[in-house]
């Protein structure tokens, strides 16, 4: 199955938790602020991604959500 990592930059607040947590160390702050001002989280090695889902259990906004991309009835 194949699926897709998306973090909601505006949504985040950039506390770093996840960035912490995970074990692929994927993810990094921007450098950029999103709409509120924050600095947000962003996937800076997608490609070491194993959609464990560690980071969005842990951030407390919710920002972060897994979604299967290839959910095709057979
Ligand atoms: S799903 Fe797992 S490997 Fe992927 S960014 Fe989140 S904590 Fe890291
Ligand atoms: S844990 Fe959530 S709010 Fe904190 S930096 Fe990560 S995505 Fe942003």
């Amino acid at each position: 199955m194949t699926y897709q990592h998306i973090i909601d930059s505006n949504r985040c607040k950039g506390c770093g938790l996840c960035v912490g947590v995970c074990p692929k160390h994927v993810l990094e702050i921007a450098k950029e602020v999103n709409v509120k001002g924050y600095f947000p989280a962003y996937q800076a090695r997608p490609e070491d991604c194993v959609f464990c889902t560690t980071c969005c259990i842990m951030c407390p906004d919710v920002a972060i959500t897994i979604v299967e991309l290839d959910a095709v009835p057979a």
